[in-house]
């Protein structure tokens, strides 16, 4: 038996190790064929990994509330395409490497849909992460003082999707510019980035600190983008009751 646990340890199979002495029950009670009980415990131990994976994805993910798409009033939102969102769901612009960029004014739900791809991506086996446009400039900001920049960078790099949330509430200086557009530019087709910001786009080169990096940011960003303007009425205003 000792050497039973420790070979399953040593495999990692952490799961069947715990569930051995009920495996040996099972098997007994149900009289089963030796390719049912492997067949048992393979399953049984793949489907564990992969919920264990899903788990640590989501948490990694740091989506920050669990929307779906199939809570999205669209009949609400007629200016943003039903079908063309529902296609976004099936990931194929994640495998793509397309950016999706959603702009238009605060409550419309930018956030609301760049949240439920990002929870649909993640459960998918997609690595993403989900960020706001200032924490990711405060994040790598923090890491210059420790020399971290690069590998923040190249961690960043690694993930499929990217959600940068609210960029445009304050303008950038000419670090946080930078940071910007090394992200933007090594995502360019390798990886996806879905962007929201509350400006148009002619507005976003006073955000950068001069034209020429909101331009070449601007480029890359947009040269594989499904881009989505929303506009009407704040969702939280509906009905005339304000709930923020
Ligand atoms: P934005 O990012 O555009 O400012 P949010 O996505 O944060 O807006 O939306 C504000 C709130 O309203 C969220 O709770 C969101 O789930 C909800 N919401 C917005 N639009 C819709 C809609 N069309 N259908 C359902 N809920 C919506
Ligand atoms: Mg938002």
């Amino acid at each position: 038996m000792e050497d039973l646990l420790d070979g399953l340890k040593r495999l990692k199979l952490r799961y069947t190790r715990d569930c051995v002495d009920e495996y040996c029950r099972i098997a007994a009670a149900r009289d089963m064929s030796f390719y049912d009980f492997l067949k048992m415990i393979v399953t049984e131990e793949v489907a564990v990994r992969e919920e264990t994976q899903r788990t640590k994805r989501l948490r990694n993910a740091k989506i920050p509330a669990h929307k779906t798409l199939a809570e999205f009033d669209f009949s609400f939102q007629p200016s943003i395409p039903k079908r063309e969102i529902l296609e976004l769901q099936t990931l194929r612009f994640v495998e793509n490497h397309d950016n999706v960029i959603l702009l238009g004014p605060p409550g419309l739900g930018k956030t609301h849909i760049a949240t439920a791809l990002a929870y649909e991506a993640a459960i998918q086996g997609k690595d993403v992460l989900f960020t706001t446009a200032q924490e990711l400039v405060d994040n790598l900001y923090a890491a210059l003082a420790d020399g971290t920049v690069k590998n923040k960078l190249r961690a960043l790099a690694k993930l499929d999707l990217v959600v940068i949330d609210e960029l445009g509430y304050l303008p950038m200086d000419d670090t946080a510019g930078n940071h910007l557009f090394q992200v933007v530019s090594a995502a360019y087709e390798r990886q996806s980035l879905i962007v929201t910001s509350n400006r148009p786009f002619q507005e976003w080169g006073a955000l950068f600190p001069n034209p020429s990096l909101a331009s070449a940011t601007l480029d890359r960003l947009l040269h594989h983008a499904f881009v989505f303007t929303f506009s009407g009425d704040s969702y939280r205003m509906k009905g005339g009751t304000a709930s923020l």
